[in-house]
């Protein structure tokens, strides 16, 4: 059996400026850990033959697949606010593209496979840790209908990699929709290099937007569409409590797909001043920042396509705030409706995002948990919400919401039952906790990966209750909780 990729490659036919033409390095005994069946199948792969030792050999960047046209995609990026000129794949090659079974061009990535052009003063490696981490959270988003790369595979090199100790060597093999950043766009822009803006934006459009092939302006009508979904995607973030962490213009997906799991992390207890990162000092990145970042970013990206609008600067900056103006109201209207939802509002009511930011206020001040707070409501539609209020520090504060709260349910005709099941279906019970993919990660690192497995699992379902599995829904103790996640590059 021979492990075949119906690669179908666009990216490398662009101009060489786009990239950097280079294989993987070879590894020293690659072992596949994890192999995510449904995904291979989805992308029109055979997962029997990506289980054999040459299947891993390929996800290990062992050997390169007939049809595969290996590349490091260049691109630039403010870090931190600060514009470096040069990043692109230090630690990651395309492989190529496949047409999965909707249709939709996918990328296959394989990250931490070796060094490349861009890789500066970084070793192109990935350590174990981070690779797990990115598996379990990026699978753990697309099971909660967050647009977001998958993972297909995660595979050890049987080589280490040199951090601050020596860690197992792993590569993690990513897919998505495309690689193209705000970053691939400051590529360009910042070498003034307006065509190369033009070929890569047509690029974007043919492959992300085709709708605006028949647009009056596909430029601008481009900023807005991505605008659009960056304003829906921070929405779904914040729904969920997860905090990126490195929202850096280089992390940020044209696609609008969350991309880039570091020291990514979802919150415990509610705190919209919420910090995981331990690069992030100044909480530049922190939970309820996002959106303002968010905006921060497409305005980078906006200034990028601004020779493509009109040779006038003055114009085609006006048409460009213009644009971006709608970020604040699509971005809110996505989050007040998905916080109706959450608290089980079939109706939009004058005081009704009043009610809820008290909610939030009090959840924040009685150091509630985010996830279980929402969760236990939809129990507190059918019950007296013991669970609920369990949550608060002082209950009392979730007692006087609570009769708020019912007042206005009973204006609407659905009943309880109806409430709770709309209620299950968008507030996960599962979520992967911070102590959680700490614990897999280091049972994994001694080559235990059973945790792993049994969480992935659980993750995949998160909305449903599973009560073989109640303990994942728990908050970390308080000797269990992860204060500082790491990017581990
Ligand atoms: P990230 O923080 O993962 O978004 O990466 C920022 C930049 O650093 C990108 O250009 C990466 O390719 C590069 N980078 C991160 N880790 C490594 C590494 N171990 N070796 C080479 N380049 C890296
Ligand atoms: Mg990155």
């Amino acid at each position: 059996m021979t492990v075949h990729f119906p690669f179908q490659n666009s990216y490398s036919a662009l101009p060489d400026s786009f990239f950097a033409r280079v294989a993987p390095t070879p590894v020293a005994a690659p072992r596949l850990i994890k192999l995510n069946r449904p995904l291979a199948l989805q992308l029109g792969l055979d997962p029997d033959t990506l289980e054999t030792p040459e299947g891993a050999a390929i996800l290990a960047g062992k050997t390169v697949p007939d049809g595969a046209d290996p590349i490091a995609m260049a691109y630039a990026g403010h870090q931190f606010g600060h514009f470096v000129p040069q990043l692109g794949d230090g630690r990651a090659i395309l492989l190529g593209e496949v047409i999965d079974k909707d249709g939709v061009r996918r990328d296959i990535q394989l990250k931490g496979s070796g060094p490349t052009p861009f890789s500066r003063r970084g070793d192109g490696r990935a350590a174990l840790g981070p690779v797990l981490r990115e598996y379990i959270v990026s699978e753990a988003m697309y099971a909660l209908g967050i647009p977001t790369t998958r993972s297909l595979a995660a595979v050890v090199t049987g080589e280490h990699v040199l951090r601050e100790t020596a860690l197992p060597g792993a590569v993690l093999t990513r897919v998505a929709s495309s690689h193209i950043r705000v970053g691939t766009f400051q590529f360009f822009a910042s070498r003034r290099d307006t065509e190369a803006v033009r070929r890569l934006a047509d690029h974007v459009i043919a492959r992300h937007y085709p709708d605006l092939l028949q647009a009056d302006r596909p430029y601008h009508a481009l900023l807005a569409a991505v605008v659009e979904r960056q304003a829906n995607l921070i929405a779904r973030w914040l729904l969920v409590g997860f905090i990126h962490g490195v929202m850096n213009t280089d992390n940020t997906s044209i696609s609008g797909e969350t991309i880039d799991y570091g020291p990514c992390a979802f919150m415990d207890s509610y705190n919209p001043a919420q910090v995981f990162s331990s690069i992030d000092e100044m909480g530049r990145y922190a939970y309820a920042n996002q959106p303002r970042i968010g905006l921060w970013n497409l305005t980078r990206l906006a200034e990028c396509l601004l020779p493509l609008f009109s040779d006038e600067q003055e114009k085609a900056v006006a048409e460009a705030q213009d644009i971006l103006g709608a970020f604040s109201d699509q971005f809110s209207a996505a989050y007040q409706a998905g916080l109706r939802r959450k608290v089980g509002l079939f109706t939009e009511r004058d005081g009704d995002e009043a009610l809820i930011q008290d909610l939030l206020d009090a959840m924040a001040k009685n150091q509630a948990d985010f996830t279980l707070t929402f969760r236990k409501l939809g129990d507190a539609a059918v019950d007296d919400g013991a669970d609920a209020r369990a949550q608060f520090m002082e209950p009392a504060a979730f007692d006087e919401w609570a009769g708020r709260w019912r007042a206005r349910i009973a204006l609407e005709p659905q009943g309880p039952a109806e409430r709770r099941a709309a209620m299950d279906a968008v507030n996960p019970m599962f979520i992967p906790r911070n102590h959680r993919v700490e614990a897999v990660i280091q049972a994994a690192v001694n080559d235990d990966y059973a945790p792993f497995e049994e969480l992935t699992k659980v993750l995949a379902r998160p909305f449903e209750d599973q009560p073989g599995h109640a303990a994942y829904a728990d908050p970390p103790l308080p000797d269990q909780r992860v204060l500082q996640t790491f990017c581990g590059t």
